[in-house]
C-alpha cells in the first residue's frame, strides 16, 4: 500500500522545530518567566462556568474586539483576533499571498514568516539585513520596486536579533509599498511592548499597514494561544472572510477579555522584564569572547568568538537551555537568550562564565 505524497511544493519543506529539553533553566522560547496573576486565573475560570458549551462561540469575537479596540483607541472593526499571532500571520498570507504572489522578508528574521509563506504557496523574496541587523530603507525600497510583493513582512523588534526598526524605516517601507503597490506592510510586533515605540500609531483605515501582536509574551498566556492584528477595517473584513468560522474558542475569547482587566499588573511585568534585560546585557558585556546585540525585546542575541554550538552544548550540560542559532545563515556562532527571572538569569550567567573560562576565551581589554 502506498500513501499519497503531499503537494509538490511541500515535499521539500521541513517542519518548524524549537527543540525542548528537560532542563532546570529554560530560556529558549521567549515566553514570560512569570505566570499570569492568580486573580486572573480565578476570574477566567469563574467566567468560563457561564459558557454555553453546547453552542458555538461568538464567531466575530465581538466583545473581545470591542474591549481590545477600546484599550488601543481603535474601533472593533480594526481589530482581528486569532489563535496566536502565528494564526494571524497565516490568515494574512492566505488572504493577501498565494500562488503568483510574493512576500518580502528581511533575513535573518522569524523563520515562520517564510515557512507560512511557502505553505500558502506564496513566493518568498529575501532582503538582507545589514551587519548590525537593521533594515536599510534604501535597499528595501529597491527590493520592493523590483519584486512588487503583495506583502512585506517586517519583524520589529526582530526575532532572533532583537533589533527594533525605527519609525523612519517603517514610514519609508510604507512609502515604497504604496508607490509600488498595491501591497500590505505587516509589522510583526510580537515583542512590541518591550520596545521604545510601536507602529500601532501609524495604523489608519487608508494606510496599507497591519501591526501584529500577541498575548503569548507580555500577557503570560502562551498556552492560551491568542494574538491579534490592528489594521484598516477593510483589511480586517477580508481576514474575517478567510479565517475558519468559530476558530477562536469561547475560553480563549474570555481569556483575552479577562486579561484586559489586569492591564496594570501585566504592564508592570514589562517594566520588570525590560529592567532585567538591561541588567542581563550589562552582565553579558562583562564576559569575554562575546558580542552582544542591542535588544528591544525580551531576549538578547549574542555571538561567540569561538564555537557557538559547543558553547550551547556546554550550557545544556549545566542544565541551561538557550536557543542555538549558530548554524543559521547570517547568524554564525549566535545564541539567543530569553530574559528570565533574576535567579534563572544568574544561573545562566554563571554557566556561561564557566564555559567561556574553560574554553579559554579572554578579554583583550584586560590583557
Ligand atoms: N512572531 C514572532 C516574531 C514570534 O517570535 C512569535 C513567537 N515565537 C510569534 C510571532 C508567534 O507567537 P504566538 O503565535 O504565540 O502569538
Amino acid at each position: 500500500m502506498s500513501l499519497p505524497q503531499p503537494r509538490d511544493d511541500l515535499v521539500e519543506l521541513s517542519g518548524y522545530h524549537s527543540p525542548q529539553l528537560d532542563v532546570q533553566v529554560r530560556l529558549n522560547t521567549n515566553e514570560s518567566p512569570y505566570p499570569p496573576p492568580p486573580a486572573f486565573l480565578d476570574a477566567w475560570v469563574d467566567a468560563q462556568r457561564a459558557i454555553p458549551l453546547h453552542r458555538y462561540p461568538d464567531r466575530t469575537a465581538t466583545d473581545l474586539r470591542r474591549a481590545m479596540g477600546a484599550t488601543l483607541g481603535r474601533s472593533p472593526e480594526q481589530v482581528f483576533c486569532a489563535n496566536g499571532s502565528n494564526e494571524v500571520l497565516q490568515t494574512v498570507l492566505l488572504t493577501y499571498g498565494g500562488a503568483g504572489r510574493r512576500v518580502a522578508v528581511f533575513e535573518p528574521t522569524y523563520a515562520l514568516h517564510s515557512h507560512i509563506a511557502r505553505i500558502t504557496g506564496t513566493t518568498v523574496v529575501v532582503g538582507d539585513r545589514a551587519d548590525d541587523f537593521s533594515v536599510s530603507p534604501t535597499e528595501a525600497g529597491i527590493l520592493i520596486a523590483a519584486e512588487r510583493p503583495s506583502v512585506v513582512m517586517l519583524c520589529s523588534p526582530n526575532n532572533p536579533t532583537g533589533t527594533t526598526s525605527p519609525r523612519a524605516t517603517v514610514e519609508a517601507l510604507l512609502s515604497s509599498v504604496i508607490d509600488h503597490g498595491p501591497g500590505l506592510l505587516v509589522v510583526d510586533e510580537a515583542y512590541g511592548e518591550f520596545a521604545d515605540w510601536s507602529a500601532l500609531e501609524l495604523v489608519a483605515d487608508d494606510v496599507p499597514l497591519v501591526v501584529v501582536r500577541t498575548y503569548s509574551k507580555v500577557w503570560s498566556l502562551a498556552a492560551v494561544r491568542l494574538g491579534f492584528a490592528v489594521g484598516p477595517a477593510a483589511v480586517v473584513a477580508e481576514l474575517e472572510k478567510v479565517v475558519l468560522p468559530y476558530h477562536l474558542s469561547a475560553p480563549t475569547q474570555l481569556a483575552g477579555l479577562t486579561a484586559l482587566r489586569f492591564d496594570v499588573e501585566m504592564r508592570s511585568r514589562v517594566e520588570t522584564l525590560v529592567a532585567e534585560r538591561e541588567r542581563l546585557v550589562q552582565e553579558l558585556r562583562q564576559l569575554p569572547g562575546l558580542t552582544i546585540y542591542p535588544s528591544g525585546a525580551n531576549f538578547v542575541l549574542v555571538r561567540a568568538d569561538g564555537d557557538g554550538g559547543a558553547l550551547w552544548e556546554r550550557l545544556v550540560a549545566d542544565g541551561v537551555l538557550i536557543r542555538d542559532f549558530s548554524q543559521w545563515p547570517r547568524l554564525d556562532n549566535c545564541l539567543r537568550i530569553t530574559v528570565g527571572t533574576p535567579d534563572e538569569d544568574d544561573r545562566m550567567l554563571a554557566a556561561l562564565r564557566g564555559a567561556l573560562d574553560e574554553s579559554g576565551a579572554h578579554d583583550d581589554t584586560h590583557g
